[in-house]
């Protein structure tokens, strides 16, 4: 039975979780839920060691961190393949899944090294005159991670990464459907010398999280999943500083003046259907100038019909299924509503089991769910547009807003598109479906509060704390 991870320390329980590989059903592993008590304890012993996680020293930080990195770099391929077992992404997203991981840790690393404060002269007043302001941000406390079961490996790091970095410890509640990369995650981190009680991980079920969302102990909540279990805990605990990171339902412009129909096609039909359409920034929208509107459905259409179905463990499968039989269903249930009311399928459009075939749909209603909600499958909705002002107009007519895409050369209009597109963020010349850490991520309207990437998720877990000087 894989361990689950209190206060760094490998611990089980009598409740068992056999998880499932989504494609065939077949067991892949088995951890237990922490008990009500093993749950306090991480919590206790996380608020215990807050001052000396805070007054750790950067190379100390750093050294885990970079630890961390080197250790996933090394079981790459063990870890890819425990990605596609418990969640059944195709072995060659998931083998990105790990190299992304690799990434975040390597330059969480680096973000702890830098991570410093500034210095405000106060002397532009007279009155102040001999006074200096020193800046530092100063851990808020314990941070709670919740994460989906999308990204089981990446969305845990995005959390743990930069807690570690900047000095917060952190309960990390995984995904139940998929707790089992977040765990071999927690054997490495395992092997560092960071201090007991930094780091634990606790799978719980959800009726259970509740309790752990109000605990006064942990004061920073960051969650990444779905937008009504996401408001839900803002209004359950408004005193707390609460990042959410949910849905969307990712949009792309192709302007007038674009001229590469093939590579907008091929980058649209691959990132609609990665990950069976189960990222939040998976292309669902797309918003074509009426120039290139039937030149480009017609390669999108080919793009989607060549992507390679089947056996996620298979290198060469492009799309493998969704997480559960029930999500394909909703799926399915989705795109008949829309059919019947009037949307043209153009290609796709049948279930097999947990699987959805790549689909694409045209001129689907504005009301109808595979339009306004999330549909978090490989669908695909084409609308032709008059002009790139009303494709722009058409992205933002959602309730949602995380990041879109805009197929332009135009430097004019790509700032247009930032100027005007109501996202957290716009991608230029590709599809929406783009993170870095480097960068800040997140979104708004109904997609979430607040960013993460790690300077900005390091800023969110820390609160600024100022010193001044007199008499200088
Ligand atoms: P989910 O909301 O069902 O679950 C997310 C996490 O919340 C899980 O760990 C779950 O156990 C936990 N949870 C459930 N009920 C809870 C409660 N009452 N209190 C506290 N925690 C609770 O989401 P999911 O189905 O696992 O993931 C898919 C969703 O995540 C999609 O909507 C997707 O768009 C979103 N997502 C967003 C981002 C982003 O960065 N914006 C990234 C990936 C996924």
């Amino acid at each position: 039975m894989t361990p689950f991870f209190i206060a760094g320390r490998p611990a089980a329980s009598d409740d068992a979780v056999e998880i499932r590989h989504p494609y065939d059903g077949r067991p892949v592993g088995t951890t237990s839920n922490a008990t009500p008590e093993q749950v306090e304890a991480a919590v206790a012993a996380a608020a215990a060691v807050a001052p000396e996680a805070a007054a750790l020293p950067a190379h100390a930080r750093a050294a885990a961190l970079d630890h961390v990195s080197a250790r996933l770099k090394e079981r790459a391929d063990e870890v890819a393949r425990l990605i596609t077992a418990e969640n059944g992404k195709p072995l060659k997203w998931s083998r990105g899944e790990v190299a992304r991981a690799v990434s975040t840790f390597r330059w969480a690393a680096e973000e702890a090294r830098r991570f410093s404060g500034t210095l405000q002269r106060l002397d532009t007043d007279a009155a102040a005159t001999g006074r200096l302001a020193v800046v530092r941000r100063v851990p808020r406390g314990p941070v709670l991670g919740i994460s989906p079961f999308n990204f089981p490996l990446n969305l845990v790091a995005h959390k743990v990464a930069p807690a570690l970095a900047a000095g917060a410890p952190i309960v990390l509640k995984p995904a139940p459907a998929t707790p089992l990369s977040a765990l071999l995650l927690g054997e490495i981190l395992a092997e560092t010398d960071l201090p007991a009680g930094v780091w634990s991980i606790v799978p719980i079920p959800n009726d259970r999280a509740a309790a752990l969302v109000a605990d006064p102990r942990l004061p920073v909540v960051s969650f990444t999943g779905s937008g009504p279990v996401g408001w839900q805990i803002r209004d359950a605990v408004p005193r707390k500083h609460v990042t959410l990171e949910l849905g969307g339902n990712a949009a792309v412009v192709v302007c007038e003046d674009y001229d590469d129909l093939d590579w907008a096609a091929t980058r649209i039909a691959t990132f609609s259907n990665y990950q069976a359409g189960q990222s939040c920034i998976a292309v669902q929208r797309v918003y074509v100038h009426q120039r290139h509107y039937d030149a480009l459905a017609e390669r999108v259409v080919a793009a989607v019909e060549a992507q390679r179905t089947g056996d996620p463990n298979d290198e060469q499968t492009d799309v493998g299924p969704l997480i559960s039989e029930d999500a394909a269903k909703r799926v399915e249930a989705w795109v008949s509503e829309a059919v019947a009311a009037g949307a043209k399928l153009l290609t796709g459009g049948a279930r097999d089991g947990a699987s959805y075939a790549p689909t694409v749909l045209a001129a689907a209603p504005a009301d109808a769910k595979v339009t306004a909600e999330e549909v978090f499958g490989p669908v695909l909705v084409l609308e032709r547009v008059a002009s790139d002002a009303d494709g722009f107009a058409a992205v933002n007519a959602s309730q949602y807003g995380l990041q879109a895409g805009v197929f332009t050369r135009r430097l004019d209009r790509a700032f247009e598109a930032q100027r005007v597109l109501e996202v957290g963020g716009v991608i230029v010349g590709d599809v929406p479906s783009y993170r870095a850490d480097q960068m800040p991520y997140g979104g708004v309207k109904g997609s979430g509060i607040g960013r993460e990437g790690l300077a900005s998720a390091m800023a969110d877990y820390t609160e600024e704390r100022v010193m001044v000087l007199t008499g200088l």
